[in-house]
């Protein structure tokens, strides 16, 4: 599933293609899938996106905005697969969820795995939908300072018991991480994922909020995770240090063998001695 620094990675690959390019059509999928969200028919996404020019792309968490001009924009929230973009020329993919042919013969496709949405809003409106309204300040956003994450633990704690993994990856509260992100970030910080947000001491606080900026701005850096694929069907370059590939490995600081376990809908990778 894609993270924020591969949504910001296509944003800006997006950028540097598609604004300027006119839709000739736009179609829904041809592959059906139990777990895609459309807020449109096949025919009124045809009918709305026709003749509509790109305008510039912007990311926020796991949330992609692509304006078609005037009027509309197109979302892309929560997805994994493969959104491609093809030159003229190019031979179409025999599945999608999402094909958009420009008047130059270039095209744009997006394929989910797991579930996404793609979505078509009158320019404004997307704003009020359910995940991006009200979406709390994502790493990558010059809010997301050490007073504002103070703040968040402060507000959260009294709230229920939440584990650290949790705090990553759950109810949106650091929009734009996932699963696959906070391995790392919980490695670097030193804390095992089941610790308890309650009692991080106050350097455990500056580390994991550390851990959270450096990791997210790597992966940026890097045109996001090396096990998913760019707006150019190109890799990322950001090598995770905990993944299925470190397991029963050592730990590069310590030399422990690095543990997985099944918690919190997903596969942890942790080091049972440097992560506590
Ligand atoms: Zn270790």
């Amino acid at each position: 599933m894609f993270e924020l620094p591969e949504y910001l990675t296509l944003a800006r690959q997006m950028n540097d293609t598609l604004p300027g390019k006119t839709v000739q059509r736009g179609q829904l999928g041809n592959s059906p899938h139990k777990f895609l969200w459309y807020n449109r028919s096949p025919e009124e996404f045809e009918r709305l996106s026709q003749g509509k020019t790109v305008g510039q792309a912007q990311a926020r968490g796991r949330w992609l905005f692509l304006p078609l001009e005037p009027g509309y924009v197109l979302v892309l929230g929560e997805c994994g697969g493969k959104v491609l973009y093809h030159p003229p020329g190019s031979g179409a993919p025999k599945k999608y969820h999402l094909y958009i042919t420009f008047e130059d013969g270039s095209f744009l496709t997006a394929t989910t795995q797991m579930w996404g949405a793609m979505e078509l809003y009158a320019q404004g409106e997307e704003q009020d939908r359910e995940y991006i309204k009200d979406m709390r300040p994502t790493p990558a956003d010059p809010e997301f300072t050490f007073v504002y994450w103070n703040a968040l633990l402060d507000e959260l704690i009294p709230e229920k018991k939440r584990s650290a993994k949790a705090l990553l990856t759950q109810d949106q509260l650091i929009p734009g991480l996932g699963n696959a992100i906070a391995q790392d970030i919980l490695y670097r910080a030193r804390l095992h994922p089941r610790h308890p947000i309650d009692e991080l001491d106050a350097g455990q606080r500056q580390a994991l909020y550390e851990a959270i900026v450096a990791t997210v701005r790597d992966v940026i850096a890097q045109g996001g995770r090396y096990d998913e694929y760019d707006l150019y069907g190109q890799p990322g370059g950001y090598v995770r240090l905990m993944d299925k590939k470190a397991a029963g490995h050592p730990c590069p600081e310590c030399g422990a063998v690095v543990e997985k376990m099944s918690y919190l809908g997903g596969t942890c990778y942790f080091c049972p001695s440097c992560q506590v």
